[in-house]
């Protein structure tokens, strides 16, 4: 595949993403910027990430601390970098200081390590929970969240959690999944009230490339993209 026809269907291919972002916003009775767009950078060459900026990408999210670590030398400053794969804790120490937000915290040795390597100031997480109770999948299950809140809380303000993540199962209909987006939320609602004085638990991150406009109707403030910008056929 050429180069031009990479950058052409990489940017035709956001723009479509970008355009049922919107539309599923307005759906969901929801303004046009509240939900952005990370490109899941796991399947993306450098050649292809400049594609990425040049289709107007801004936020990517790595899962792994090695590929983040050389896409940085590349790209430094090109976007703001989210790490989203599960996090070992003796990789916390190489992650922590690079991005902005770590989507996938779900245990408490992972927030008191954290704790040790954060920079000055703090660093932003989300909790990453298991709504579906697959046992495939990392993340905590809903009766865990508020004991992560509370080792968060207890970092006074170095480990600071911004909301809440989920992967949901892979089905043949998005709608299948529906459940599983309104779940996080309405867990997100409740928490958010009683956590207020501690954080702002406002950020959703939720949706992939085969269920992203379910999950922005449900309330996705990020929804996380990878295959579907590059993908060779299909939508
Ligand atoms: C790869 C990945 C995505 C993107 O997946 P697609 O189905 O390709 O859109 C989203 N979130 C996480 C955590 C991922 O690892």
């Amino acid at each position: 595949m050429g180069r031009q026809v990479t950058e052409a269907r990489i940017r035709s291919r956001f723009a479509a993403v970008r355009e049922r972002v919107g539309e599923a916003l307005e759906r969901g009775g929801r303004g046009p910027e509240e939900a952005r767009i990370l490109v899941a950078s796991k399947y993306y060459s450098p050649e292809q990430i400049s594609a990425l900026a040049e289709a107007g990408v801004e936020l990517l999210g790595e899962n792994r601390s090695d590929d983040l670590i050389r896409k940085q030398e590349i790209f430094g400053d090109a976007f703001e970098w989210h790490f989203i794969g599960h996090l070992q804790r003796r990789k916390a120490r190489e992650v922590a200081p690079r991005v902005s937000l770590i989507h996938s915290v779900d245990s408490a040795k992972l927030i008191r390590e954290l704790e040790k390597r954060t920079p000055e100031g703090g660093g932003d997480v989300l909790l990453q929970v298991n709504v579906s109770g697959e046992a495939s999948k990392y993340g905590v299950g809903e009766d865990g969240v508020e004991a992560l809140l509370e080792e968060a809380a207890r970092t006074g303000g170095r480990v600071n959690a911004r909301g809440f993540m989920t992967i949901a199962p892979m089905v043949e209909r998005a709608e299948d999944v529906r459940y599983v987006f309104a779940k996080l939320r309405e867990i997100r609602d409740r928490l958010e009230r009683s956590w207020r004085p501690h954080f702002d638990l406002s950020e959703l991150s939720m949706g992939m490339s085969d269920d992203y406009e379910v999950a922005v109707e449900e309330g996705a403030t990020i929804v996380r993209i990878g295959r579907t910008i590059i993908q060779e056929d299909g939508s």
